[in-house]
């Protein structure tokens, strides 16, 4: 079968459309024709070279495709169904996992990280990753579900515990986390969305998508513009995943007991914490980290509904995946990047 793999750390160059060895098949796993898989910004740092990454290695979290054959334990599902991928692996018998809590697994990991993802024709995965999808959901566009729908409910409904009518500020509205965000908060809880991106077609679209107010962060200060609309006095929540470069000024944005909760670091790690501003503002600062399968379970019905819409920017032929990670890099997508398989 063909896969796109690359067998040392690099620029977009490294990635080789190749020939591999075809999956073999567990009996508690099911095998997955491939359709579409759906790029994230850790395709990149993983293709940049990140520790336990082992090589050669097939990149690829976001996964949609049909069921080619199923394993003898495999009893509820069944060959030629639609399907996605829940995109992450852990044990499925510790006590994290049991409770539900999948994403406190000792071997908690993303899928395409610390093993082989979905760039790739055919691929064998535990029955329990495997979701079946409606008819009205195309390939790429289940593929631009799983890891941001999911992060992004993890985020703001399981952690920050969002409240109908709250305000919240979401950070990059191109991104694929943000047009989650801004749609959950808008169309499950009526908030009042106040969104950022880096030039107009993008603040336009995010409007579309639902954002009540919109910031151009190259050309305003976001915390002023935030003190502006909202009378000063800030927002409920801050979503945040861009990390250094907009950490002060999503801080700057909340309001006294705001909460700030953050799944990224794109731009960067290093950020300052000043102690007295977070006690005396009385300030929650939250990390999240993906998500679990009851936070998947619970976004995917709103999206097979219809309530919530994945975006999807562009797609590329899995043959020019190279490609589609500079577009990725160059940062003008609005929504999704997936590659047809
Ligand atoms: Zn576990």
């Amino acid at each position: 079968m063909k896969a796109v793999r690359f067998h040392e750390f690099g620029g977009p160059e490294v990635l080789k459309y190749e020939d591999v060895p075809e999956p073999e098949l567990r009996k508690d796993q099911v095998l997955v024709r491939i359709r579409a898989c759906g790029l994230n910004h850790l395709d990149l740092f993983v293709r940049g070279g990140l520790r336990g990454v082992n090589l050669p290695h097939i990149n690829g979290s976001d996964v949609a495709g049909e069921i080619a054959q199923v394993g003898e334990y495999v009893t509820w599902l069944q060959t030629g169904q639609r399907v996605l991928l829940a995109p992450m692996t852990f044990c499925g018998h510790c006590e994290a996992c049991v409770s539900g809590q999948q994403n406190f697994c000792p071997e908690f990991s993303v899928l395409g990280y610390r093993n082989d993802g979905g760039y790739r024709e055919l691929m064998a995965i535990p029955a329990v990753n495997v979701i079946p999808i409606p008819e009205t959901l195309s390939f790429e566009q289940a593929a631009s579900v799983p890891l941001v729908f999911l992060t992004a409910w993890h985020m703001l409904v399981t952690r920050a515990q969002i409240r109908p009518g709250q305000t919240v500020l979401v950070l990059g509205a191109g991104s694929g986390v943000g047009t989650a965000a801004i749609q959950i908060a808008k169309k499950l809880f009526s908030a009042t969305v106040i969104t950022t991106a880096g030039d107009d077609k993008k603040l336009e679209l995010a409007r579309q998508l639902g954002a009540d107010y919109t910031i151009d962060h190259y050309k305003q200060k976001i915390s002023e513009e935030v003190k502006k609309i909202t009378a000063k006095r800030g927002v409920d929540i801050v979503f945040e995943h861009v990390g250094q470069a907009t950490w002060d000024e999503s801080m700057k944005s909340l309001k006294p007991g705001g909460t700030i909760v953050t799944c990224g670091a794109t731009t960067g790690p290093d950020v300052k914490l000043d102690l007295r501003f977070l006690y005396s503002r009385q300030l929650s600062y939250l990390g999240s980290f993906m998500g679990n399968m009851g936070d998947l379970y619970r976004v995917l019905a709103e999206v097979f509904s219809g309530k919530l819409k994945p975006v999807v920017d562009r797609t590329f032929p899995l043959k020019d995946a190279a490609e589609a990670h500079r577009y990725l890099e160059s940062s003008q997508m609005f929504g999704k990047v997936v590659l047809v398989v």
